[in-house]
């Protein structure tokens, strides 16, 4: 197996096997080829983790924070250079083409450990003035923190996830989604090469189980899980039963939404990443395109001949602009939605079928004249399918836009600098996008709002997400007591 790893769970700065767990294999979604074959973690597993990263964790947060930084920006260093190695892996394990993984992936993970590494000898406290007496404040690590991945951008979200909670002194137990198992474990060996103390960051295995049962182990402080929203439920809900913090970043069902005066080839080029990169297979994708009636049918033409140019094909070759999807359930799940989309009198543009018969290829696919009522436009689909819906007024597009029980983000492209801030400011999205899309530099906060998620990634907002205060008050003079 060409991407075997040396072992299912990294626990305590060493490679762990246990093969009481059930095996699983990951597929090469591109061939249908088994890549790895990994084990789930047991209890006991589960239970060496926690232990290690409970261990190891008082003493990191007793470090001087410049000291945890430069270990972190060792381990960015070291991902930037072996960099083309991680993107093969991730290439490898969730079918996305070479040349996405080389830009987007394990470097947004690097930006990561840069930004927190800088940023973490930078946290202070207040102090607050009481007439005799005063109060300071102190930012506390939380303890040990749980990850849960999804499949789409693996070293991405174990990396936005981890670059924080270490920074600010936490420990973390990692669990990578079951279709993608292989990148956490690339990046627990380089933050250990680094110099991260053994139990700082664990890897473990396994499905869904695996992750309940971190959720609601007594050792865990926190849970930041990257997800869909069904499971969002479960996790909070779970996380909620031990007063645990949480993290939710969860799926959507954004709108793009066009104005009549935007640039047409942009707002072209917007869509196309908005829907097509990595397959479709990105939370934010702005997968409802509002396009004003005026423009529909100049926009439509240019994003039909632009979507039929797409190069699918072996995502390891340069040239390859779209890989397959995943796996072969998620491709059929794809699909349907396509079916209903036909079945239910949306116009197919171009795409709407499988490509080839080897893999789990998805024509990029294009539906005009979709309604707000058809499943094509309320749910999230995660594949190369683009709903483009019309408006012909600036009220009725934000009413629509907002209709949905998602939040996670919004586009807005218009020329018309007054317009993009006033439709910016009530479209309900943790994140808008004015004349551009789905851009997360890890300088800006990102998550959603409604059912999108809780919390935020990324930017100062990690800070209150992976400490908490702790208030001192300082008493200056005698006590009085009335008795
Ligand atoms: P998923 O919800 O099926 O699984 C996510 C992770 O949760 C996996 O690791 C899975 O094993 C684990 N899990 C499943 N059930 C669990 C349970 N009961 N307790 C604990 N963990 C459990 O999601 P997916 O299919 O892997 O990923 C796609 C979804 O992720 C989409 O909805 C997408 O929008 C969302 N997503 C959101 C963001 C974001 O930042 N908002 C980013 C990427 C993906």
């Amino acid at each position: 197996m060409k991407a075997q790893p040396k072992a299912s769970h990294f626990i305590a700065g060493d490679w762990v096997e246990d093969t009481a767990g059930a095996a699983f294999d990951s597929i090469h979604p591109a061939t249908g080829e088994g890549i790895a074959r990994l084990h789930e973690a047991t209890p006991d597993i589960m239970s060496r983790a926690l232990d290690a990263a409970q261990a190891a964790q008082p003493a990191w947060a007793a470090l001087a924070p410049v000291e945890r930084g430069r270990i972190l920006h060792r381990a960015a260093m070291i991902m930037r250079a072996r960099n083309h190695e991680l993107s093969v892996l991730e290439t490898l394990d969730t079918g996305k083409p070479l040349q996405e993984t080389l830009v987007a992936d394990a470097a947004s993970g690097a930006d990561a450990f840069e930004y927190f590494a800088g940023f973490a000898p930078t946290v202070t406290g207040q102090t607050i003035p009481l007439g005799r007496d005063m109060a300071y404040t102190l930012r506390e690590a939380l303890g040990v923190c749980v990850g849960i991945g999804a499949w789409n951008y693996p070293i991405q979200i174990a990396s936005w996830k981890a670059a924080p909670a270490l920074a600010f002194g936490n420990a973390v137990v990692f669990k990578p989604s079951e279709m993608t198992p292989l990148s956490a474990l690339a990046l627990a060996e380089i933050l250990h090469e680094a110099g991260l103390p053994a139990g700082l960051f664990n890897v473990v295995q396994g499905r869904g189980a695996v992750g309940a049962g971190l959720v609601t182990d007594a050792r865990v402080a926190k849970v930041s899980l990257t997800g869909s929203v069904p499971t969002g439920r479960k996790v909070y809900a779970a996380a909620a039963g031990g007063i645990r913090a949480v993290t939710m970043e969860l799926g959507g069902k954004s709108p793009l939404i066009i104005f009549e005066d935007a640039d047409v080839e942009s707002a072209v080029s917007a869509a196309i990443l908005a829907n097509f990169y990595s397959s479709g297979q990105i939370c934010s994708n702005g997968t409802r395109v509002f396009v004003h009636r005026d423009i529909k049918t100049a926009f439509l033409d240019r994003l039909a001949e632009r979507t039929r140019q797409i190069r699918l094909g072996d995502p390891l070759d340069a040239k390859t602009q779209m890989g397959p999807l995943v796996s072969d359930q998620h491709m059929h799940k794809v699909l349907g939605h396509i079916a209903d989309g036909i079945a239910a009198g949306a116009r197919l543009v171009c795409g709407g079928a499988r490509h080839g018969h080897v893999g789990c290829f998805v024509q990029p696919t294009v539906f005009a004249d979709v309604r707000d009522d058809m499943a094509l436009a309320r749910e999230e689909i995660f594949g190369p399918v683009m709903s483009v819906l019309d408006f012909t007024d600036e009220d009725e597009v934000i009413t629509r836009a907002n209709a949905t029980e998602y939040g996670l983000a919004a586009g807005v492209f218009t020329r018309d600098l007054a317009r993009a801030h006033r439709v910016a400011g009530v479209l309900q999205a943790g994140t808008v996008w004015v004349n551009a899309y789905n851009l997360t530099p890890v300088e800006m906060p990102f998550g959603g709002v409604k059912a999108s998620g809780v919390g935020r990634e990324n930017g100062h907002a990690a800070l209150e997400h992976y400490t908490r205060i702790k208030s001192v008050y300082l008493g200056l003079g005698d006590v009085d007591a009335p008795y």
